[in-house]
This record gives structure tokens, C-alpha cells and sequence, in this order.
């Protein structure tokens, strides 16, 4: 409709504090592919810049346009950016603010600071205005009355707040509305945010092609529609988002029309009546009815069918040309949900994730021992007299330790006013009023910096990063406690062949019992994917075929059946249904492999041998695997050990040797033969021998990869 797959509308907030769901938070409405999503509220700024940068970043990734509406001015009246930073563009004075703006994960700010400094910088008292009471005798440059300003450099508003009939000033610091606030806390954020690739902000920027744009937006547009109920900041964000979702296209493109290159422009400032007209006419949802629960799912479209077509002429592939196609083809193919940190390991990121807090947060004590200012100390003996109470870890000392004193203090502990330094306990001796040491002491000795480990803000991991259990440790560290990720792949695996049978089934000579099950799922359960028993099926092509329309499945692995032979079905059914591709890799053990697409779902048609259906599993389907689950390209890493077997190899194809590591060398296999199972569990990884011949002798140099270089661990 839009021209946008999904709205994104903020209802942004300067207040101090952690805020409780309620007014004077911050809330984001969602309407995406024209479903309206439960408005989601944000205790801090911090946590909803967090969430707005994983959102924009999983929107961008799978493909879809987004624009993101905020409720607070982008420019300020024509000349104040240019009084402030020399510049005319507002994007400067957006990265001036975010250089200065302090915010923390409580919400403790400095806007105040920043807007006497700003004030300072005029003739005159002003443009900013309004404190609270109790901070009568502070912020002198910044005057409680906005009739007591005196300068004269910039207007009072911006050309699009008349149009608008906006009443509140961005001027205007504290009392309602208190949009000057929500500017300061708001346009830094707005720096950081535009730098995600894809990001644009309008009307500053040349947004016409970017998959996402900023824009500013006022909920006061539609004031008349939005029910008076319950928290009306939710009914806004909710009701906004569901408006500009439904503007048809060439609409919204018309009213994005703007030349306001310095001030900006509130989107859709001249057509109140209208926007308020769409809000009156609105379905039941964007009134908070029937929303759609789940507001983190993201499924990108399915893949298309030539994914594994191959050159024509190919006679015989080499592995690394068929893992280049692979690895060229593949994309994500799993939405994205949110999860608590605590059970995301193993998860992979569906977009990058920055530090929402410092870590440590504030500096502290590396050790128990006793704290001063540095500069009151010096060579030879010091004495020091004790301040009365202590700092502990939790438990902060409150008051400030006067120039000359110490303090007890103990790991962990934040450092008290006053204290900048250290000295060990063990070096001390102490009475009951009194430490002593012995200087010199270093400055800052046996303290932490805060953001010594990392600095707020800073990037953590990439999009498509598998977590680890350390991985858990850094975010919790860092304030995260939930992380968007891909949703599981679910992997199916089904096993062809008449012969087959499961054991405890009646014994009888002329089955085979199904090797490859049991070894498949639990390698896709290793590798993190969910694992889906699709059972075994004859060689016939209706079963076969009702088996794979049965899985409701992102990918599947199949073995058996996947030469051109009489009894092979699942190459047959792919070439007449889907799309395959009989790929006779250089490979040994592995060949045939059969890659095929059927409605959108990849099919790996793995040999029906157990050790040629495991090597190509850990060879092909594990990157493009974790590939399709939203990861990276995996490839295993091995290392160069000496030989301790004889062999002669013929040019031409790769070959994998089960391996195992010995006393010394490396050890292979007594035979090669793809039916010895028996020797994928003697071995502990595989002997990986290139195209070239080789005439490997005992002590050689040969390259072997452990099964934990597959994920097999
Ligand atoms: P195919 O690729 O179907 O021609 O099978 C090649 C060989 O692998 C035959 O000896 C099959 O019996 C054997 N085989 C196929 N599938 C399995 C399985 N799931 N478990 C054990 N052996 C199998
Ligand atoms: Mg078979």
C-alpha cells in the first residue's frame, strides 16, 4: 500500500529514569505487511535504541522497506544549526549532539548541561527554556520562563510547526510537552541510527531508494481520532502506524514532497484532516483489537529454484567450484523471533548487536584496599586519615572522601567522589583512624576504568553470529537480555530405499537396517538446527512424494536413491517436480549427490552409503546449512600433521580418509570402502587428500580435520 512493507512509529521520551509501562515511556507501533503488531514498550532510551537498531537491521535483511516515524523535531528554526556548528545541515548538528548527550541505562542524562551550553552560545538569554523547581540554583543560562529569553537569533518555530498548528516549542525543555527534551535525548540516537547501512533520513537525505527511512512524524496529526482510554501514548503509536501503513503509495510519495532541507518537516503537516479522517475509518486492529502476537517474526521469501542449477557442460565438479555455487546461491531462509539471553546459546544473530551499557559501568576497584585522590599523596611514607563508612561492590559509598583522606574500599566496588586510586591492602598498615603506605603510588593504581572492557555502544557481534556460551556472559555483561534471532531451521531427514528396515524389526537378512537416520538427525541436532524425522520410505515415487509434501520443513536431507539408476526416486522426482541438479562431484566417498529444489525447499540427496552420506553432510550440507539458518559460511579447520600410513592417490578427485590422531601421526582406516561404518566411529576426523596425485609416505605432512572441526563435538 504504502510503498513500505513496514511502519515503524516511535513515541519517543527525555524523561529520567526507568520508566514503567505507562505515560511517559516509550512506545513503538508496528504495522508490517499490513498486520498490526501489540505495541511494544521500552523502559530506557538505551533499550529502545536497541531494539530499533535490531528491528531496522532485520527488516533491511530480509529484503523489506521500512519507514520510521519519530515524534520529535529532526531540525530546529532556520539558523541554529549553523550558530551551533558552522554548518547549515542538520545531520552535523545530529552528530555535535551525539558527541556531548550522556544517557544511561538507568536514564540519567546531562540534556540540561548540554542546553546551557547551547545557550551559551546565543546572544542573549535562550532560545532553551524551563527546569524543574529544584533545580532553581542550577542551569543559570537556561531561565525558567520562556517570556524571559531575550535573544533574537532564531525563530521561535520551525515553517512546518505553523503549518502543522503544532503548539509546543522545541525550545521548551520541561513541563509539557516537553518536545526541546525529547530533540536532545532523540537526535543522537538518530546519529547512530542512520549510519546502518541501507538507512536514510528524510526529507535531509535522498531517500526515494532507501530500504529504510527516518522520518519525523507527529502523533497530534490524528489527536481527534485516538481513543481516550488506557495509555494513550499505546493507542497513538498503534493508530499512526496503521495510518501510514494504509496510505496508498503515490500518496505518501506526494506528501514525502518536501524541500526542508535545514528545519525538516513533520510528514504529513498539511493534511490533518485527511490523516485524521483515515484514523476515524480504521479497522478494528489499529484500535488494539486482534493483533498479531508475535511481533519479531520476519520470514524472508522463499528461494528460487535454479538455486543449485549448474553450468551446462559440467562433466565432473570439483568440491570447491560446487561449495562456491553453494555458498553463492544460499541465503537466509528462517524469520526471526526474540529470546532471552539465558537460552540463546547455540542461536544465531539476525542482526548485529551493539553494548547497550559499559562494561564496567562505572570505574571500580580491582582489589580490597584502601582509596584516595592521588594527587594528595606522594614519595616515601604516607599517612592518610580514614573517612567513616566504605565502599563494597553493591554497595556504594555515597558521599564524597574530602582531598587528603582514604576509604576503605573492596573489589568490585564503584569509586566514591574523591577517589581516583588504589593502594592494595597487603601493602597497608592501619589503626583504627589512620592508613598507612608507602608512595609513590601510581595514578589510578588497582582501579577499573569504566568501559575499560567495552564502551557503550560498541559493536559485539555480526549479523549471522552463532552465540557460545561466552558469547551469553558478554551481552548479560553489556545489558542485554534479550537478543533477536533466526528461528530454528528445521532440517528433515527421510531415508529411501525397499531394502531398508528398522532395527527390532523381524530379522531377515535381505534388509538393511537404517544407518543414515539416526547419524543425520543427530548431526543437524549438533549443528543446532532442529532436527525433523521424516522416517524411511520405499522406492516408490508416490510415497516418496507424499513423504516430502508431508515435512513442513526449511531444508531436507535424503539419502539412498540419488544416482540415475532404475531405483533411484529422489533424483527422479526432482527432476520432474522441482528443479535438480545431479551433481557428480570429484569426490571420494560422495558421489552421486543430487541437489534439488521442490516448492521452495532445498533437498540434499545425499548417497545412500552411511560414510559417503556422512562425508557429504559435513562437506556440502553443513555451510550451506548454516547458511540457510541465517549464519555464516562454516568451513572446518584442520591442521597439518605427520602421516603414519603409506598411500598412493590418483589425480583427479578429492578424497576424505577416515583418520584418527595416534601416537605418531595420523592414522587411516584399514579400508576404504564406503560401507564400513565401523570405521566412521573408529575415527575421530578425516584425512582430506587434494585433487592432485600423492604418494604419501609415513612422517609426511597431511592435512587432518577432527570431527570437532565439523561441529561434531
Ligand atoms: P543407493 O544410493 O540407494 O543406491 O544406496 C547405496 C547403498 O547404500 C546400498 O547398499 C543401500 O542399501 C545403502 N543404504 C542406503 N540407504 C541406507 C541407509 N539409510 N542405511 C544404511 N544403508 C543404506
Ligand atoms: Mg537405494
Amino acid at each position: 500500500m504504502s510503498g513500505f512493507d513496514t511502519v515503524i512509529v516511535v513515541d519517543w521520551s527525555a524523561a529520567q529514569g526507568v520508566r514503567p509501562i505507562g505515560k511517559d515511556a516509550i512506545w513503538i507501533g508496528v504495522v508490517s505487511q499490513g498486520e498490526a503488531e501489540e505495541p511494544v514498550h521500552m523502559p530506557t532510551r538505551l533499550a529502545a535504541e536497541a531494539w530499533l537498531a535490531d528491528r531496522l537491521r532485520a527488516e533491511i535483511a530480509t529484503g523489506r522497506r521500512v519507514l520510521a516515524g519519530f515524534d520529535f523535531p529532526f531540525g530546529y528554526p532556520a539558523g541554529f544549526a549553523r550558530q551551533v556548528t558552522g554548518s547549515d545541515d542538520p545531520l552535523v548538528l545530529w552528530d555535535w549532539l551525539a558527541e556531548r548527550i550522556e544517557d544511561d541505562a538507568k536514564g540519567v542524562n546531562n540534556r540540561f548541561e548540554i542546553a546551557s551550553q547551547l545557550n551559551r552560545i546565543f546572544t542573549g538569554v535562550g532560545p532553551f527554556w524551563g527546569k524543574p523547581w529544584q533545580w532553581k540554583e542550577r542551569f543559570d543560562d537556561i531561565p525558567f520562563k520562556g517570556t524571559d529569553r531575550t535573544q533574537t537569533t532564531v525563530a521561535e518555530k520551525r515553517a512546518c510547526d505553523t503549518v502543522a498548528k503544532a503548539s509546543s516549542s522545541v525550545w521548551q525543555l520541561n513541563a509539557h510537552p516537553t518536545v526541546g527534551g525529547q530533540a536532545l535525548m532523540g537526535l543522537p540516537m538518530l546519529s547512530r541510527l542512520r549510519r546502518i547501512d541501507g538507512v536514510a533520513v528524510w526529507p535531509f537525505q535522498d531517500w526515494r531508494d532507501a530500504p529504510a527511512v527516518l522520518a519525523e512524524i507527529w502523533p497530534g496529526l490524528i489527536e481527534s481520532a485516538v481513543p481516550k482510554d488506557g495509555i494513550r501514548d499505546r493507542h497513538q503509536v498503534r493508530l499512526l502506524a496503521h495510518v501510514l501503513a494504509a496510505l496508498p503509495a503515490d500518496e505518501l510519495a506526494a506528501m514525502m514532497q518536501i524541500d526542508a532541507p535545514e528545519e525538516g518537516w513533520i510528514l504529513g503537516a498539511e493534511h490533518r484532516d485527511h490523516l485524521t479522517g483515515l484514523a476515524r475509518n480504521a479497522p478494528p486492529e489499529a484500535y488494539g483489537a486482534r493483533v498479531k502476537p508475535d511481533h519479531s517474526d520476519l520470514t524472508p521469501p522463499p528461494l528460487s529454484n535454479d538455486c543449485f542449477a549448474l553450468p551446462p557442460g559440467v562433466d565432473w565438479t570439483p568440491v570447491d567450484t560446487a561449495l562456491d555455487l553453494l555458498r553463492k546461491r544460499l541465503r537466509g531462509v528462517t524469520g526471526t523471533e526474540s529470546v532471552a539471553v539465558l537460552g540463546a546459546d547455540g542461536r544465531i544473530l539476525a542482526s548485529a548487536v551493539n553494548a547497550i551499557r559499559a562494561n564496567p559501568p562505572a570505574p571500580n576497584a580491582a582489589v580490597d584496599g584502601y582509596g584516595f585522590a592521588h594527587s594528595a599523596t606522594g614519595d616515601g611514607a604516607q599517612s592518610l586519615p580514614l573517612t567513616n563508612g566504605r565502599a563494597a561492590a553493591g554497595a556504594p559509598f555515597t558521599g564524597t572522601v574530602p582531598q587528603g583522606h582514604a576509604i576503605r574500599i573492596l573489589t568490585g566496588a564503584i569509586l566514591p567522589n574523591g577517589v581516583d586510586t588504589v593502594v592494595l591492602e597487603e601493602d597497608t598498615r592501619t589503626d583504627a583512624t589512620h592508613v598507612a603506605f608507602n608512595g609513590p603510588v601510581k595514578p589510578g593504581a588497582n582501579t577499573r576504568r569504566a568501559g575499560e572492557d567495552v564502551d557503550v555502544g560498541a559493536p559485539l557481534f555480526d549479523d549471522g553470529h552463532r552465540l557460545t556460551p561466552p558469547d551469553l556472559a558478554l551481552l548479560s555483561a553489556t545489558g542485554s537480555a534479550t537478543v533477536l534471532v533466526r528461528k530454528r531451521l528445521r532440517v528433515g531427514v527421510l531415508s529411501t530405499g525397499d531394502e531398508l528396515a528398522s532395527p527390532g524389526a523381524t530379522e531377515d537378512p535381505a534388509r538393511t537396517y537404517d544407518a543414515n537416520r539416526p547419524m543425520l538427525l543427530a548431526i543437524a541436532a549438533r549443528w543446532g538446527h532442529e532436527a525433523v524425522d521424516l522416517g524411511h520410505v520405499a522406492d516408490n515415487r508416490d510415497i516418496l512424494r507424499a513423504a516430502l509434501d508431508a515435512a513442513d520443513c526449511h531444508a531436507i536431507l535424503t539419502s539412498g536413491g540419488a544416482s540415475a539408476g532404475d531405483e533411484d526416486h529422489v533424483s527422479a522426482l526432482l527432476r520432474d517436480e522441482g528443479a535438480l541438479s545431479s551433481w557428480r562431484i570429484a569426490l571420494k566417498p560422495g558421489r552421486p549427490l543430487a541437489l534439488g529444489m521442490r516448492g521452495g525447499v532445498p533437498v540434499f540427496g545425499l548417497p545412500g552409503n552411511p560414510v559417503a552420506a556422512f562425508v557429504c553432510a559435513l562437506i556440502f550440507a553443513r555451510p550451506a546449512l548454516s547458511v540457510l539458518a541465517g549464519g555464516t559460511w562454516v568451513e572446518p579447520e584442520g591442521f597439518t600433521v605427520p602421516a603414519d600410513f603409506s598411500k598412493m592417490k590418483k589425480p583427479g578427485r578429492r578424497e576424505y580418509l577416515r583418520a584418527r590422531m595416534g601416537p605418531d601421526g595420523v592414522q587411516v582406516f584399514g579400508s576404504e570402502g564406503s560401507g564400513r561404518i565401523s570405521g566412521l566411529s573408529w575415527a575421530d576426523g578425516l584425512v582430506e587428500l587434494k585433487e592432485g596425485a600423492a604418494t604419501i609416505t609415513p612422517g609426511d605432512p597431511v592435512h587432518f580435520l577432527p570431527y570437532a572441526s565439523f561441529g561434531l563435538v
